[in-house]
């Protein structure tokens, strides 16, 4: 029987600055009458607007299929298709797969390992919140954006609304952690070369997001992120054991390029092997 031991985790923080406007879409149907057609999420309990996990995760597992050229063949609902392998040899072949999880369907069922990545949702700074409070908005923290549809042969305009975080916001720390598994009776060493390769997958989708955009109407104009500040730690499985040892800070203040350009990966190796 094949047991699945955690060789620690990988913390990735830094912040989220909005490099243009932010649109990530809430939920319409708890506005007033009279509220703005296409509204922020935001925290139910101080009505700050803040980055889902979720939306993080979905977009960059998004780019990444298409980096990987995956095949979108499962449908969700009537009009989504998603990619999730649904073979062990494709599954293992696969780091978006293996790195953002699948829904262990009947085939795979004892072939997979756990979902490496989960991703924290990520709320503005007490500096953004400031300056956005300070900015006396019609709306909490945010700005409306007015668009017009434009009649291509009258030029007649309708116009429409959709409200945004404005351009300059910074949210942080948002944090992204990563697990290093192996399985009993292989090789090690190897195994760990190819956890971290699938932890420099999480990077790779980093670096698609900050140049495609997050949130609704990214080709017009919304959306722009930057990842700045990255400080990458491991906390081996050993800090779990024992509590006076504390986790091992790999990088501090870089950004993703140069971040997968250093030898953080080696630098983790030589934490596990010190233990
Ligand atoms: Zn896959």
């Amino acid at each position: 029987m094949p047991s699945i031991q955690l060789q620690g985790k990988i913390f990735l923080q830094g912040t989220i600055n909005a490099l243009t406007g932010l649109h990530i879409g809430g939920n319409s149907g708890e506005l007033d009458i009279g509220g703005i057609d296409n509204p922020i999420i935001r925290n139910t309990f101080n009505r700050q607007p803040y980055i889902p996990g979720s939306s993080l995760r979905g977009k960059m597992r998004g780019l990444l299929d298409r980096h990987f050229n995956n095949p979108l063949e499962k449908r969700v609902g009537r009009d989504v298709r998603v990619h999730e392998c649904e073979t062990p040899a494709n599954y293992n072949g696969c780091p978006v797969c293996q790195v953002f999880g699948v829904v262990p369907i009947r085939q795979l069922s004892g072939r997979t390992m756990p979902t490496r990545l989960i991703v924290r949702d990520t709320f503005l700074t007490h500096e953004s919140l400031q300056a956005l409070d300070r900015a006396d908005t019609d709306t909490d923290f945010t700005e409306i954006k007015t668009e017009a549809a434009i009649d291509r042969i009258t030029s007649a305009a309708t116009p429409r609304q959709q409200e945004r975080v404005p351009a300059g916001a910074t949210f942080g720390p948002f944090q992204i952690v990563h697990s290093l598994y192996t399985q009993n009776g292989n090789d090690l060493d190897n195994q760990l070369l190819t956890e971290l390769q699938l932890f420099d997958t999480v990077l790779k989708g980093m670096e698609l997001l900050a140049d495609d955009y997050l949130g609704g109407s990214g080709s017009r104009g919304s959306g722009q992120i930057a990842f700045e500040n990255l400080k990458l730690t491991f906390k081996s499985r050993e800090c779990y054991e024992k509590v006076d040892l504390a986790p091992i800070t790999i990088a501090e203040d870089v950004a993703i390029k140069a971040l997968r350009q250093s030898d953080y990966t080696e630098n983790v190796l030589k934490a596990i092997s010190a233990e």
